[in-house]
């Protein structure tokens, strides 16, 4: 993981404010043709938002958030928004990282640090994210897979992996499920390759006050996903043999580490598989 800081200046800075604007302004697009006022609306305060921090930047005010995947600084990260939510300070300017990423990256630099320093780990990660590579260890053994060509070093579907039984040590599977419509055999998958003692770090938006609801089809408003999860997705991963753990960041990460870093309060899964497995 990249730890030094590092400001981003001058033209890049600029371009990283109109790529987030253009952003912006395509979300707004998107919900618009959804017709989601509430999404418009939310644009236009992350829009006001933008204004503010690029204000405090030509003022020069001094660094005091750090994004630790790309060494950005600076007084805020962007907001982030959602067509029935608004969230100040999420992505970072220098890679794009949502506070999920900064949460997962610092969560394997750290907790799984012992884990990785045991021997050499062969990692696969779904669905990669352009700074992903970056959370694990420069000698891990790392494999990229996606459904898309030419993004990953390796093309599949996750209902069929094209890996042998235990290939790896660690899995990463961040917002992915939620695209898949035969999740089962997705995590099913997510099991058999698995080595015993070995671990899956699992992430997307919950609903975990209820249980998971199925859209029918990808939804425009809810990024194309196709289904929201709720807590019954920990008895179905537990069913196919996972030990599942919830991290909370706040047991994680104090609070001056989280504010540094611009972690929201959240919670994602540890999927362990056994050293012995009981599975059915
Ligand atoms: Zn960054």
């Amino acid at each position: 993981m990249v730890t030094a800081t590092r400001a981003v200046r001058g033209p890049q800075k600029a371009w990283d404010w109109l790529a987030r604007a253009g952003s912006i302004a395509r979300t707004m697009g998107s919900y618009a043709l959804a017709r989601r006022p509430e999404g418009v609306t939310n644009g236009l305060r992350a829009f006001r938002s933008l204004g503010r921090e690029i204000s405090s930047s030509l003022r020069g005010g001094a660094g005091e958030r750090v994004c630790p995947i790309c060494g950005w600084t600076g007084p805020r990260f962007a907001p982030a928004y959602y067509f029935d939510r608004y969230h100040d300070d999420i992505r970072c300017y220098g890679c794009g990282s949502t506070d999920r990423c900064r949460l997962l990256a610092l969560y394997v630099g750290r907790d799984l640090a012992c884990f990785f320093a045991a021997r050499r780990r062969r990692v696969l990660d779904i669905g990669p994210m352009r700074y992903s590579r970056a959370f694990f260890p420069a000698d891990a053994d790392y494999v990229s897979f996606d459904l898309r060509p030419g993004v990953a070093m390796v093309q599949g579907d996750l209902r069929a992996a094209p890996f042998p039984d235990g290939s790896f040590d660690v899995w990463l599977c961040f917002h992915v499920l939620d695209l898949i419509p035969d999740d089962g055999a997705a995590m099913r998958e997510l099991f058999r390759i698995l080595a015993p003692g070995g671990i899956g770090l699992l992430d997307h938006a919950m609903n975990w006050d209820g249980p998971t609801e199925e859209y029918g089809a990808p939804r425009r408003d809810d990024n194309n996903h196709i289904r929201r999860y709720g807590r019954d997705l920990l008895d179905r991963l537990a069913a196919i043999g996972f030990d599942v753990d919830v991290v909370d960041v706040e047991t994680v990460l104090d609070a001056p580490t989280r504010e540094r870093h611009g972690v929201q309060p959240r919670r994602f899964l540890l999927c362990r598989r056994p050293e012995a497995d009981a599975a059915p």
